[in-house]
């Protein structure tokens, strides 16, 4: 017995005498080269196990099975009482019901480093500020962590940080290469800055179309922070950039966030001054799209800045434009200093912090600022995955159970108008704790202070989503239901065939299932009435007499067709108007075999936007070549060719087998710089202008500009070149409803354009889908590019010997998130034979 307690007493005594090691004495490379993500993991537990200012939850893994780690860093004291403080917090923005008055509120700010998994400076330092937070001889951290509770994600990209790592580490010798061509900082394509499926994490946050960002948002709302720093770095020649930040500013963001930035802006700022660092601010990081780490939260009431030091490329050690060497010991130095700063200030600030807070929830939702207070999107099978991104962020939605005659603002037309909500229209109502993201997200016009903005302009959801939806500026009072019901199919004794309505991006992932599985399956080439169902174009017909081969073809065909909610099963194939199942109108469809091209040329983000789609969206196999082996590939056993935004420089012979591809009936798909091999060449149709005239014209009008510019200040030039430029901006696009790829898309397709690329409507091809003489746009678009835009194409198909060619102006698969546009690009893939 008293041995056992000697050994308990020894026991105790070595826990409570285990003191945190510093990241240099616990890791000997650290500050001279990059850390493995599991020596990052192994610091982490090491800080866990030996202190108790510090606790650890794994939320979730990656696509390539790592973990996404977060750390609540606090007093030991509020470490224990971590969910009652986190409740409380969440019932002061009245997002949880109850309060625990033993327990006292606490401020929560939230640190998340190297969402972009190549800016390896950030990682580090994250270690470094672990560290600093709970070494019991600093003692100003303790002070302020008796308030303050840290939650800190080292890495919110492990997949693309370790692709970046293992590279680093696997080129690096006992010597750095700070010179600028050595091969440590020529990182090979796709790079680490993205996740697995390259996607940039950084533009995700309000879409959630990634795994990691899903899985992260999760946990975010479920604390809500006040303070949310994002640390990033830029081009080794930066100095250090921190808030304020610059414009234009959202009008949602609020006077106290902008305060907040100021002030902090002032203190980091003489505690750079002091170590004589060069840093700036209110330039470059705008607060306007919302899918950031800084204007998310933001968004979500807390103050969102963006840190950025420079280190893009910098491997160990490079030489900087001034001469100087930039280590990655400065980068983890200057980090630390302007994170620790955020706990200092976010300390001094609790009260103002903390009542701002309230406010923000209680005041915008009384009284919001933006133009309307309930959004109607009219019932449409994409309002399901409308709902799961609402989800996603919180926002209440609802569908409604009565009809209401009403006048609203209409989205496509732009215009006021007489309306009527029936039942199962999706309502969402501002009155909510997330007033401001839901005004952010369904407000048509967004408010620009600057056009010279960092990215996309406009990003209204019922355009993404191609939904019919109006826009109310008071409330509404009207009965709903939380669920979308359909109806049960009908039991019958036999079924002849099924119909899947082509509305969806489920539609393409059934049809997808479909092809994998050999089912025979046509799609509707015309509008026809079976007793009191319509089949729309597009709709896909799996009938039992083409599928002699399949066994239980019921019950094989309905498993897949859970995915699909609205599918409808026929007993007979007698049309009650227009034609016969057995009739021309319902070409059988063909399973393509798809070949995706990767590398060095290819954009490495529009590249994972394609496999992303193919791979995850619909599910459908694809055989992704490098382009360096291209020229071994034998073409003919593939029937669609992709080529993703980017700069593809074929050799002769190359060209020529992707010309006897088409010519014999193959199909590619060709999206931005991918357009390039086509344009101007015999046999195609893609030109930029349709007429000599047009062309000659155009010439000289930019030699006008050109002459007239020369009496014109050099400061201007840069705003002056914006006219012909456009950030990303929704334009309007009429559409050939009668063509395959057009179908289930609506009356009309709002496309993101993102590039100035324009295409006068093409002689010789068919344009699909087209910018008219007079057309809406949202956002910023230059005036100079806004005039040529009318009478564009879009998108369109180039029909050449057998083949085809599809054309991409803009791109659909945008960041994943332009709902219709997956459907789009699904009818590309699928639908266009
Ligand atoms: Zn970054």
């Amino acid at each position: 017995m008293k041995r056992i307690c000697c050994i308990i007493l020894l026991f105790s005594l070595a826990v409570s005498q285990a003191q945190p090691k510093s990241p240099y004495a616990f890791l000997p490379n650290y500050g001279k080269n990059v850390t493995y993500y599991h020596q990052v993991e192994q610091y982490f537990q090491h800080l866990v196990t030996s202190s108790d200012w510090i606790q650890y939850q794994k939320y979730g893994e990656t696509s390539q099975e790592r973990n996404l780690n977060a750390y609540y860093i606090s007093s030991p004291e509020n470490l224990k009482n971590l969910e009652e403080i986190r409740k409380n917090h969440l019932n002061s923005i009245g997002l949880f019901p109850s309060k625990n008055q033993s327990v006292k509120d606490k401020t929560i700010v939230w640190l998340s480093f190297n969402v972009h998994g190549n800016e390896f400076g950030a990682l580090e330092s994250a270690l470094a500020v672990a560290y600093e937070l709970v070494n019991p001889k600093n003692v100003e951290t303790k002070k302020c962590l008796e308030d303050i509770v840290v939650i800190l994600d080292p890495c919110l990209n492990p997949d693309g940080f370790s692709r970046y790592a293992n590279w680093l580490r696997d080129i690096s010798g006992t010597k750095t290469h700070p010179g600028h061509s050595d091969r440590e900082h020529m990182e090979p394509w796709p790079g680490g800055r993205q996740n697995h499926y390259v996607f940039d994490l950084n533009r995700d946050w309000a879409w959630q179309t990634q795994l990691e960002t899903q899985l992260r948002m999760n946990l975010y709302h479920e604390w809500m922070p006040m303070v949310h720093a994002d640390v990033h770095e830029m081009g080794y020649n930066e100095p250090y950039f921190f808030p304020p930040a610059a414009e234009p500013y959202h009008e949602q963001i609020a006077p106290f966030q902008r305060e907040f930035h100021q002030k902090i802006g002032e203190i980091t700022s003489t505690k750079f001054d002091k170590e004589g660092w060069m840093y700036y601010s209110g330039e470059r990081f705008d607060l306007f799209y919302p899918s950031y780490g800084d204007t998310y939260p933001c968004y979500n009431g807390a103050v969102g800045m963006t840190y950025e030091q420079g280190g893009i490329g910098a491997g160990r050690a490079v030489v900087m434009k001034n001469g100087d060497i930039l280590t990655i010991q400065d980068r983890i130095n200057h980090h630390t200093k302007a994170l620790l700063t955020v706990v200092e200030f976010s300390f001094l600030q609790q009260e103002k912090l903390s009542s701002e807070f309230r406010n923000y929830f209680k005041d915008n939702r009384s009284k919001p600022k933006g133009e309307f207070q309930t959004y109607i999107v009219k019932d449409n099978a994409k309002n399901l995955e409308l709902m799961t991104l609402l989800n996603r962020n919180r926002i209440e939605a609802s569908f409604a159970t009565e009809t209401k005659k009403l006048k609203g603002y209409h989205y496509q037309s732009n215009k006021e108008k007489s309306f009527q909500i029936e039942p199962n229209d999706l309502i969402i109502k501002v009155d909510q704790p997330r007033a401001v993201l839901t005004q952010v997200l369904f407000e048509p016009h967004q408010k620009l202070t600057d056009s010279l903005s960092y990215d996309i302009t406009a990003w209204s959801l019922p355009f993404a989503y191609g939904v019919e939806s109006y826009a109310l500026k008071g409330n509404l009072a009207i009965q709903t239901k939380s669920q979308r019901t359909f109806a049960v199919p009908q039991k019958m004794e036999s079924v002849y065939a099924y119909y899947v309505p082509w509305n969806d991006r489920n539609s393409a992932k059934v049809l997808s299932l479909l092809h994998q599985q050999n089912v025979q399956v046509r799609s509707a080439s015309k509008t026809v009435t079976f007793n009191d169902i319509k089949f729309e174009k597009g709709g896909l017909i799996i009938a039992k007499g083409d599928n002699p081969k399949i066994k239980n073809f019921e019950e094989t065909i309905q498993k897949i067709l859970v995915q699909k909610s609205d599918f409808v099963p026929l007993a007979s194939g007698f049309a009650s108007k227009g034609a016969d199942l057995g009739g021309e109108f319902y070409p059988l469809l063909k399973a393509p075999k798809v070949l995706l091209l990767s590398g060095n040329g290819v954009s490495n983000i529009d590249f994972g936007q394609v496999w992303f789609y193919l791979d995850q969206v619909v599910e459908y196999p694809v055989s992704i070549v490098e382009l360096d082996y291209f020229k071994k590939v034998t073409l003919s056993s593939f029937t669609t060719l992709i080529l993703a935004d980017g700069y593809y420089s074929f050799s002769e012979n190359e060209l020529k087998n992707i010309d006897e591809f088409v010519s014999n009936g193959g199909k590619v798909i060709a999206m931005g710089g991918g357009m390039n091999l086509f344009e101007d060449r015999e046999g195609y149709h893609l030109t930029k202008f349709a007429t000599e005239e047009e062309k000659t014209n155009a010439t000289q009008k930019e030699e006008e500009d050109d002459l007239y510019n020369r009496f014109l200040d050099y400061e201007g030039s840069e705003r002056r070149s914006i006219s012909g430029y456009v950030p990303g901006a929704i334009i309007e696009n009429k559409l050939d409803v009668t063509h395959p790829l057009t179908f289930g898309l609506g009356e009309k397709y709002f496309s993101l354009k993102t590039s100035p690329s324009v295409y006068k409507l093409l002689k010789g091809a068919e344009n699909v889908i087209y910018v008219p003489k007079k057309f809406q746009s949202f956002g910023f678009v230059g005036s100079k590019l806004k005039e040529q835009l009318a009478e564009t194409v879009s998108f369109a198909v180039d029909a050449v010997g057998k083949g085809k060619v599809i054309y991409m102006v803009d791109n659909p698969l945008f960041r994943g998130f332009w709902e219709n546009g997956n459907l789009l690009f699904g009818n590309a893939l699928f639908l266009v034979e």
